[in-house]
């Protein structure tokens, strides 16, 4: 159902002994749209990396569903969750390929209606091939952009119950924010997702705001809430417009 809690998680990286998250406690219901903000280092993509069971916390517990995370299998708890990483990245092959990657034997249809959802199709149909286009050393060189939504596309056509967003908008302009935010807004309803922002989007609603610094939340809430008092959420959104 993707309503989840984190219960107290810190987490050191062993190779290092940087205390990425330190004591961290929320909860999400299932639908919520969640915004995750902080400054680089503060520990938002590690939050995300230990919800897709890449690193288990040293102290504390994720639970999905009321169940810690540690007993779900793994393959069947990964295949419900759209995740597009920070650095969003495409195999030497075709576009196409790139988006079904995510739901392995989909369909045509899905395909184009995944990459309508990530406001990537019209440019698709510009490259000579369409679909069929090759990515990488043999093909296209695509934007920043356009990489980021076909990795978007990619997490949205196994349409997810848990979506993963790590700055994954960061090289998109306000236009394409807002095709995208009227998507998920309009039909992903009951997915839960995160959001990793260093900006505010303009385009999207969020029920949640989490700041992170230092591994530790040190503001929560709703937007309102936190615009009304008056801290950090309200400085980053204030420095945005000027
Ligand atoms: P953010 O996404 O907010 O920029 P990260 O979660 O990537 O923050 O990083 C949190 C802290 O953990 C930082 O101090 C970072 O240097 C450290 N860190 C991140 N990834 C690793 C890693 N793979 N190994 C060791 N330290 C890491
Ligand atoms: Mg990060």
């Amino acid at each position: 159902e993707g309503d989840l809690l984190f219960n107290q998680v810190s987490f050191t990286y062993p190779e290092t002994g940087v205390r990425a998250l330190n004591n961290v406690t929320f909860q999400v219901a299932a639908g919520e749209r969640v915004l995750i903000m902080g400054k680089t280092g503060s520990g938002k993509s590690t939050l995300l990396q230990l919800l897709l069971r890449f690193y288990d916390p040293d102290t504390g517990t994720i639970s999905v569903n009321k169940q810690s995370i540690t007993n779900a299998d793994l393959l069947y708890f990964r295949s419900q969750i759209g995740y597009v990483p920070q650095d969003s990245f495409l195999f030497s092959d075709t576009i196409s390929a790139n988006i079904s990657f995510g739901k392995i034997g989909c369909d045509r249809a899905a395909i184009e209606a995944a990459a309508a959802a990530a406001a990537i199709d019209t440019e698709i149909l510009q490259f000579p091939e369409g679909y069929q286009t090759l990515v990488g050393e043999r093909g296209v060189t695509l934007s920043g952009g356009q990489k980021q939504r076909i990795s978007l596309a990619r997490a949205l056509v196994s349409s997810p119950k848990l979506l993963l967003l790590d700055d994954s908008l960061s090289a998109i302009d306000s236009g394409t924010e807002q095709k995208i935010a009227t998507y998920i807004s309009a039909r992903l309803v009951g997915t839960t997702v995160l959001m990793v922002s260093h900006r505010v989007p303009v385009h999207l609603i969020f029920d949640k705001v989490i700041v992170l610094e230092d591994g530790q939340i040190i503001e929560m809430g709703t937007p309102e809430f936190l615009l009304a008092k008056g801290g950090i959420y309200k400085k980053m959104t204030e420095y945005q417009q000027q």
